[in-house]
């Protein structure tokens, strides 16, 4: 397998692009050697520019649910290209996106359309704040929340594969009002909480999936929206990556636990830059222009975007692929686990929905710590072996797999033998 064109690229990419690319996961920086540049995706491949064909488990981080360019969501963009691209004024079909969202989270009845997780994110712990008179906000350790001041705390992949705590830029003023519990410990919560009384929220992954993935124990997410509403703060669902994927709508209502704040991105775009933010409308009627806490976007709302939304939804609504989900998950995990017994790796797999992926580690990973105790010289041989035999995986040990529904019994039999391969190469590290 040739990387030429891609090394090319690379090179010069670094004149003018920070590190030749545009969000730092994708530097490849630690799994080591160049990273691949795309010339393009279909269904459940994608292609570089040296015109190696790979099956697509990183699916742009999750957006490509249905796989790449499906045909139903390509018309809906084509047809929304024809009557131009953005207004600046309301269009009819941010009124469709926006009932399609509502009617599948059942605790939110209006929602705000803005242009990504990150701005979702960012929104919604504004509007905890704005709701609660209150100012500071619970965060997770290995929970990523987007890059926004405030959350830029012990945040995750990016910051976890480049063993950052945080980041420079950020002043002490901006984080000084976000505290730090654990993942699957409430009492790390309450510790806040009789420590503090002017707490607006409690931001969450209900499974997490920027460390990796990581499931909430039982009822740690019930527990913990009943502790925190009965001292009078709100809980954000951070869906961003959850939302549509093991479910049409949330983790949430699996989990059984209803957010009064809903994050979402990635899936219910489509492909193209869409984040959104909702509740219930008491909590909504606070936002402008019908209540007082501001926040807007130029392209919000994009007609593009949203056309790509509805096609996808929509069709994902058609296809309910979510028991093939589970069943292929766990027809992976048997593939890791079988593959990793067989040549006497440590591997453990932690899924849910279409999210999956193996930790290079002995013990169970329930949190950030334990995630963190995995092997990444190990997941960077495993990745680059998987790469050599035509499969396409998050270059990062803290970043989950995704599942698309284009998926086939070929492609994942593809996948069977180069994890065999894969973990042989491990195990003669
Ligand atoms: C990806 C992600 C974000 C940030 O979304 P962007 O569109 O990258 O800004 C926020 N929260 C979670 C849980 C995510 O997975």
């Amino acid at each position: 397998m040739k990387f030429e064109n891609s090394e090319k690229l690379y090179k010069k990419g670094l004149k003018h692009l920070v590190g030749a690319v545009n969000s730092p996961v994708r530097a490849f920086a630690s799994v080591g050697g160049n990273p691949l540049f795309i010339k393009k995706a279909k269904g459940s491949k994608i292609t570089d520019v040296d015109g190696n064909t790979y099956v697509d488990y990183v699916l742009s981080y999750g957006p490509m649910i249905l796989g790449h360019r499906h045909k139903k969501v390509q018309k809906a963009i084509n047809k929304a290209l024809k009557n131009g691209y953005t207004f600046g004024a309301s269009t009819k079909n941010e009124i469709k996106l926006a009932k399609i969202v509502c009617d599948a989270f059942p605790s939110m009845d209006k929602v705000r359309f803005v242009n990504s997780g990150t701005e979702a994110v960012l929104s919604a712990i504004r509007l905890a704040r704005a709701f609660t008179n209150k100012d500071k906000i619970i965060k997770f350790s290995g929970c990523y929340h987007g890059h926004s001041d405030a959350l830029l705390v012990a945040a995750g992949s990016g910051l976890a594969t480049l063993s950052l705590p945080g980041s420079k830029g950020v002043p002490e003023g901006a984080v000084k009002n976000t505290l730090i519990a654990n993942y699957n410990d409430l009492d790390s919560v309450k510790a806040h909480f009789e420590k503090y009384d002017d707490i607006a929220g409690v931001i969450i992954e209900p499974i997490a999936g920027n460390m990796g993935v990581v499931l909430p124990q039982e009822n740690f997410l019930k527990d913990l929206k009943e502790y925190i509403t009965s001292k009078g703060a709100l809980l954000i669902v951070d869906e961003v990556m959850t939302g549509f994927r093991s479910k049409f709508g949330g983790a949430q209502e699996l989990l059984g636990v209803e957010a009064d704040i809903i994050c979402l991105g990635k899936v219910i775009g489509g492909g193209f830059p869409v984040g959104a933010y909702g509740a219930r409308n008491e909590i909504m009627e606070m936002v402008s222009p019908l209540g007082e806490m501001y926040q807007a976007g130029t392209l919000s709302g994009n007609p593009i975007a949203m056309a790509a939304g509805i096609a996808t939804l929509t069709e994902l609504k058609k296809q309910n692929p979510y028991k093939q989900f589970n069943e292929t998950a766990e027809k992976l995990e048997t593939i890791l686990l079988d593959s990793a017994k067989k040549h006497r790796v440590d591997v453990i797999v932690n899924r849910f929905g279409s999210m999956i992926n193996p930790f290079f580690t002995t013990g169970k990973v329930t949190n950030f710590k334990e995630a963190q105790e995995s092997d990444t010289k190990k997941f960077a041989v495993f990745f680059w072996e998987m790469i050599h035999n035509g499969i396409f995986l998050p270059p990062s040990q803290f970043e989950a797999w995704f599942l698309a529904s284009a998926l086939s019994d070929k492609d994942l039999k593809k996948t069977a033998k180069a994890i065999d391969k894969a973990m042989e190469a491990v195990s003669k590290m």
